[in-house]
């Protein structure tokens, strides 16, 4: 550092440092003399009585009577954040409307939560073998022959006895101990481990995306081919190409439970797992990665939306993978829609993006139409497998019969495939083992306690549990109205009811169950598809969990229990969403050597989406609900955002959200935003306010919920208009709180 550098020093100069809590403003602090402190650096500084770990987001010359500030107490020894992690910290914390705290904590929760790294112990051979032999010391020598150096853990896994064997053939000298580096967060991947060949127009597309991530520029492309076209395949061929430069490469998944088969597959082509990264991670797995990431040691990366805030040296490529799915939008705490900020994320770093899907959201449709993002398509699958032959049946005129789910027809086609020793997946998009219970007696209804939600009966829990707040009861014997003892009643199918309807149905068959409710998580998951890929079970029966990426290479039938389930809901997003989904879980059938088969029960076969998904006809589907958002002025034509107030009393929240609203007409104009006066028709370039009404769930683990509604057109500044409106408006008190939620999922 020059002399300069010392005088501004001597002078004093002020960190301003953001602590990953819950604010949104940074804390300043002095810097104390000698300290070598820039932005990005990770510090401890006292806030309150204890010590905080944050980052230094500015450094200044310190004004002067700053003395009365405290000072920054350390500075920690982690890679620093870089300024363009910094600026898209900054970013979603302004489109989210969110303390960018809260934004920093998710992208450092990582190293200020692990312990230190715990010693590794290696073992090799050492000096002659023991005096006494037993079979599973010669099974641990005969493992360490050839002067490799084990983890303990690992030698005790590979002979198959306990640590003590190996313990007592040290204490022997037949082997020794020495200290190893810590483990690597992945193990380095070969782009050219086992590459493919590609067939035509996958060659044609990985050419596209390769020659995306060599530009080194932004670009979003969406991947378009029904399931098994061999997308991945193709994306696989633009993270090689990033790995081949040395730079890195993020795959986005919905879902955690997609990615222990991806992980797999991924080594499978690479030699070498990436690295993971989500919730079910361990923390000091998570501060390896980190660091190893933030080092550039490691280079790709699969993981939740949580990955979006890792702190890459040199991001190449981001892949989102089912684009569509909408477990990408985060609602708790910051809310935010994971594929929109990949792509914020790839214009900061200059990455390129990947869409990835069968069926793509309206969206991203619309904005490659639109020419802001490129499309590559496949078409067809994978050597010409063929489609599955989809067929409604309609449950008005082939009803199963009272109480039952499976149709004559259903039951038929999956005899069939059982004696030909193909397998069938029955899909259900309902948890638990019926979504109400009902006195027959009084008709009372088991309602949750905290949240306008029927309580699900979950056999497989004994218990009646609130899917939204998560509240769980015994389901009693007693009805706790009118005291009718075993008049309870389960109304409705979920999936543990279909398991108790297929063994009286098939008996012979093996069958199992796939849902998020049952213990053991991704492993217990990952082994049971192993095994249906084995061929040890029959019948497969599922919630979403089994509409989502996983592989069934025996699968020939699929039967679609309740194809209506999701159409009524109310959301202008159903229709899309059912199409969605139903159009990925009839494609699990016929993956490989036989042809499928997909049977559609439905009460509504004359639906535009039954009709859109039995004839094919996935373009006039969309093209459709594409032209009535348009119409409407829905998104991805306009913009929505919603603030919701909630409050333990229903008064005080509703009496709070009406005060905003009146607000909101008598702010200043801006230069920025216009709002439309109330009850008038909104002109063009006007805001509109829309509420305050009940929210779609109007009750949420005890807390009374009212909603405003923002609507605009695309290029209006929404985000500037609740920012003057959350500034100037009545202040929440008395347990009322107000949340932002920019594009709500439900509208
Ligand atoms: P998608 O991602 O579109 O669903 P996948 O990439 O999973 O499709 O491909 C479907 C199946 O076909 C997978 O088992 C995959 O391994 C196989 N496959 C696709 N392309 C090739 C290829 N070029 N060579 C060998 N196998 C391929
Ligand atoms: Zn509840």
């Amino acid at each position: 550092m020059g002399k300069d550098g010392e005088d501004d020093k001597s002078a004093g100069r002020i960190a301003d440092v953001l602590v990953p809590v819950a604010l949104d403003a940074a804390f300043s602090y002095t810097v104390p003399a000698g300290m070598d402190l820039a932005p990005g650096d990770f510090v401890e500084a006292p806030l309150g009585s204890r010590l905080a770990a944050g980052v230094v987001w500015d450094i200044r010359p310190a004004p002067p009577g700053a003395s009365n500030l405290k000072s920054v107490a350390a500075k920690l020894d982690w890679p620093p954040l870089q300024p363009r992690l910094r600026k898209f910290i900054d970013w979603v914390a302004r489109w989210t409307m969110s303390p960018r705290g809260m934004v920093l904590r998710m992208g450092v929760r990582a190293p200020s939560h692990a312990g230190p790294e715990p010693v590794r112990v290696g073992v090799r051979l050492a000096g002659p073998p023991p005096q006494r032999m037993t079979p599973a010391r010669s099974r641990v020598l005969a493992a360490a022959e050839g002067g490799l150096i084990f983890p303990k853990s690992a030698l005790a896994e590979a002979a198959a006895c306990s640590a003590g064997v190996i313990d007592g053939l040290v204490d022997e000298g037949a082997l020794e101990t020495i200290a190893l580096p810590p483990e690597p967060a992945a193990l380095p991947c070969d782009s050219g481990y086992a590459a493919p060949d590609l067939e035509p127009d996958q060659a044609r597309a990985a050419e596209i995306l390769t020659a995306a991530v060599r530009a080194r520029a932004f670009s979003v492309t969406l991947l378009e081919g029904v399931t098994g076209s061999g997308k991945t395949e193709v994306y696989f061929e633009a993270i090689a190409a990033a790995v081949r430069d040395g730079r890195q490469a993020l795959v986005l998944m919905p879902e955690i439970a997609l990615t222990a088969q991806f992980l797999d597959r991924f080594a499978a082509r690479f030699g070498a797992r990436p690295a993971e990264w989500h919730s079910a991670v361990g923390a000091r797995k998570r501060a390896r990665v980190w660091s190893a990431l933030a080092r550039g040691e490691v280079k790709v990366v699969a993981g939740a939306r949580s990955a979006l805030y890792l702190p890459f040296s040199d991001l190449a490529l981001i892949v989102v993978d089912e684009e569509h799915d909408a477990a990408y939008k985060q609602e708790d705490g910051v809310s935010y829609h994971a594929r929109d900020m990949a792509v914020v994320r790839g214009q900061i770093e200059a990455s390129a993006v990947i869409l990835a899907s069968a069926t793509p959201s309206i969206e991203t449709r619309v904005n490659a139409e639109q020419g802001r993002y490129g499309r590559v398509r496949l078409d067809g699958r994978y050597k010409g497998r063929a489609l599955p032959r989809l067929t409604a049946v309609d449950m008005r005129l082939e009803p199963p019969g009272r109480g039952k789910w499976i149709s004559p027809r259903l039951k038929a086609a999956l005899t069939s495939a059982f004696e030909r020793g193909e397998q069938g997946l029955l899909f259900l998009n309902r948890r638990g083992y019926a979504p109400l219970t009902l006195c027959r007696s009084c008709g009372h209804r088991f309602q949750c306690p905290n949240c306008t939600a029927w309580l699900v009966d979950h056999r497989f829990r004994r218990a009646l549990v609130c899917h939204h707040c998560g509240h769980i009861e015994r389901r009693p014997q007693m009805c706790p109205n009118c005291e009718a003892v075993d008049q309870l009643s389960a109304c409705g199918p979920g999936v543990e009811r279909l398991a108790e309807e297929a063994a009286e149905t098939f008996p012979d068959a093996r069958t199992m169950v796939l849902s998020s409710d049952f213990p053991g998580g991704s492993k217990r998951l990952r082994n049971e598809l192993d095994a249906i890929a084995q061929g040890e079970c029959d019948l497969i029966i599922g919630t979403q969990l089994v509409a989502k990426g996983h592989n069934f290479p025996l699968l020939s039938v699929v039967g679609v229990i309740d194809a209506d389930i999701g159409l009524s809901s109310g959301d202008p997003r159903a229709a899309e969403r059912t199409f969605q989904l139903l159009q990925q879980v009839t494609g699990r059938a016929g993956r490989f050597d036989t042809r499928g088969e997909a049977l559609v029960q439905t009460f509504q076969p004359e639906h535009p989406v039954m009709r859109a998904l039995l004839s094919g006809d996935c373009e006039k589907f969309y093209l459709e609900e594409t032209q009535q958002r348009l119409r409407a002025g829905l998104p991805p034509f306009g913009r929505l955002a919603a603030l919701i107030v909630s409050g333990k009393d229903a008064a005080s929240a509703e009496t709070h959200a009406r005060a905003l609203a009146r607000a909101a007409y008598e702010l200043p104009p801006s230069p920025t935003w216009r709002l439309a006066p109330a009850g008038g028709l909104p002109r063009d370039d006007e805001i509109r306010l829309l509420g305050p009404a009940e929210a779609p769930i109007a009750i949420i683990r005890g807390r009374h919920r009212f909603r405003l509604l923002a609507r605009s057109p695309r290029n209006a500044d929404l985000q500037g208009f609740l920012r003057a409106l959350l500034a100037a408006g009545p202040k929440a008190r008395g347990g009322v709180g107000v949340a932002v939620d920019i594009e709500p999922q439900s509208f």
